[in-house]
Order: structure tokens, then sequence, then C-alpha cells
């Protein structure tokens, strides 16, 4: 179904993260052509080891993206071979380079590499992932110099550019992952624009999840599972986010399957005030908060 076929039924207002995403390259564009005139180019490098596919296509995009904005994009391709003391020197040298602002070691590292201390071998400045435990406790404690995680700051924009008035509401996020749900929340709680949330986070272990997202005023689903949660679940007029992409069987579709989020679509849109598409929702601000991130981390650096 295309965004325009959605538009035309009744229910929810969709949110469009496509032109969300562009906007905020947009704005990147112009903030680059500023830093530009100062004498800096943000520059974000992605290290890709081994050869998992998706892993590939989402490091070739990252790049794109950030040379159409007038950043330094590059791409370190590492064999799945690479030991840890080889990867940890080239974090080293990239932590040490000046116009590297933004490091991003893609996930999934092959098994023999431990992710964890590859993610604190990155200096918090250049770590625009926002992984860092240094990052994660400065998101906490609300300091702005840290960097968010992507996809949670994704959402918050997608909020904020659609005047979601946040203040004071019910948000259930569900998902507890260090990647989504937790920064979700932490992101929700700050004093501040896109916040001052009362959060609840549910995961598997919740019971009746359904009374948890019934009195949200905006539902954040984070969960890794086809329509999970359905059209019952959802208070009338919520703000519903859909962070999942799960891949579903279908014979009719050109590739055996299509796309679907955390929510059932159909249903959750007949009650909401507002919903995100999968795809089409969260998934492309992604990239654009990546880059946003870069930028600021270019400015903090040139200061
Ligand atoms: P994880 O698998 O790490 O976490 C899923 C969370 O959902 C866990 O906390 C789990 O609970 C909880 N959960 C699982 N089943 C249920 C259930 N039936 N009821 C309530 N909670 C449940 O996934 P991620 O956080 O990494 O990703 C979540 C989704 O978002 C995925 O579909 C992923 O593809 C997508 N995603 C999209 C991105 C984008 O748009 N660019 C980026 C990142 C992720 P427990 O902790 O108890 O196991």
């Amino acid at each position: 179904m295309s965004l325009a076929e959605v538009e035309e039924g009744a229910g929810a207002r969709l949110i469009d993260g496509v032109a969300v995403a562009r906007a905020v390259r947009e704005d990147l564009k112009s903030e680059v052509a500023e830093l530009a005139a100062r004498g800096i180019v943000p520059g974000l490098t992605v290290v890709l080891v081994g050869e998992d596919p998706a892993s590939a296509v989402y490091v070739r995009s990252k790049e794109k993206t950030s040379v159409e904005l007038g950043m330094k994009g590059a791409t370190v391709r590492l064999p799945a071979s690479t030991s840890q003391a080889e990867l940890e020197a080239l974090i080293d040298r990239l932590n040490a380079d000046p116009a590297v602002h933004g490091i991003l070691v893609q996930s999934p590292l092959p098994k023999h590499m431990d992710e964890n201390t590859i993610v604190r071998r990155i200096d918090p400045a250049k770590d625009v992932d926002g992984f860092h435990p240094v990052n994660v406790g400065k998101l906490l404690i609300g300091e702005k110099d840290g960097f968010a995680p992507c996809t949670p700051a994704g959402v918050q924009e997608l909020l904020v550019r659609y005047g979601v008035d946040t203040t004071g509401k019910e948000a259930v996020v569900i998902g507890r992952s260090n990647i989504v749900g937790k920064p979700m929340a932490a992101l929700l709680i700050q004093a501040g624009v896109g916040a001052n949330c009362t959060v609840t986070i549910c995961h598997s272990r919740t019971k009746d999840l359904a009374s948890h997202t019934r009195r949200a005023d905006i539902v954040i689903a984070a969960i890794g599972k086809p329509e999970v949660i359905t059209g019952d679940m959802i208070r009338p007029g919520a703000v519903v986010i859909d962070v999942g992409i799960n891949r579903v069987p279908d014979a009719s579709a050109p590739k055996g399957y299509r796309l679907v989020g955390d929510v059932h679509f159909e249903s959750a849109r007949q009650v909401a005030g507002m919903i995100t598409p999968v795809p089409g929702g969260v998934g492309p601000m992604t990239i654009a908060m990546l880059l946003k991130n870069t930028v600021r981390a270019a400015r903090q650096a040139g200061k």
C-alpha cells in the first residue's frame, strides 16, 4: 500500500518519516555549509567488519547520504578474520584523527570479537551512535553535549516536528533494549521539548501489557515481533510510534516477504490519533539522526 493510499483512508494522521528525515537533512546541509565556511568538514567513518549483506547496504547508505550533505563520509571495510587487537588499533587511529568527528562500528561484529570492549574504545566525543557508557550516562543525567542513540532520537524528532504535545503525557515504551527501549525512555523523562513525559517501560515479563498500552497517550513499540500491538490495545486518539521492522512471508510480494511493524497497522490506525507506517516511519530517521550527531560532534570539536 502506498502512503497516498493510506492517507486517503479513515483514521489516524500518518507520521511521514521520509519527509521528516528529508527536512532534517535539509537543515543539516545549511549547517554543514556554515561549518565549511569556518574550514570544518564534518567527517563520519563507518567501520564494517565482515560480509553481512544487510550491514553492507546500510553502510553504503550512510556514506552516500553524508557525502550528499557535503560531509566527508568514509567506510573502512575489514575482513571477518580481523582480530580484536587490529580493530582496536584502527579505532585508536580514528580517535586520534582530527578529520574524523564521528566513528561508527557497524553491528553485528563477528562472533570472536567483544562488542562491549569495542564500544568503550571509541572516544565518547566521537561516539555518534551514542552507545558508549559515557554517552548513556550523559543522556540519563540530561547533559546536552553527549550523543543519544539515533533511533530513539529519531522518534523524538518525529514527535517534535509533528507538534505532539508530550508534556505531562503518559508514554508507554514497549521494549527495554539498550539500542531503543531504554534510551527512548531516558529521552522522554528529561525536562524539555519532546519530553516531560510520565514513562512506563514494558518488556516480555510485563503482566497484562494491554493494561499499560490502553492508558498511554503515546505508545512506542520496539519489540521486534510482528503486529503485537493491536487496535484494541490503543487508547482512542493516542500517538502510536512503531519502531519494529519485521519480515513476514508473503507469496504475493515480489521478494516473497513484506515488512510489517510491531504494531498491527490496520487496526491501530482506526483508533490512534497519529501513527507511523512501516516502512516509511521511524526507519528513515535513523541515518538522518546519525548525521545530525556527526555534525554536532564536528561543531563541538571545532570550538
Ligand atoms: P531487542 O530484541 O533487543 O528488544 C526487544 C524488546 O522487546 C525486549 O526488551 C523484549 O523483552 C521485548 N519484548 C519481546 N517480546 C515482547 C512481548 N511479547 N511483549 C512485550 N515486550 C516484548 O530489539 P531492538 O530493541 O533492537 O529492536 C526492536 C525493533 O526495532 C526490531 O524490530 C528492530 O528491527 C527495530 N529497529 C529498527 C530500527 C530502525 O528503524 N532504524 C533500529 C533499531 C531497531 P525482554 O527484554 O524481556 O526480552
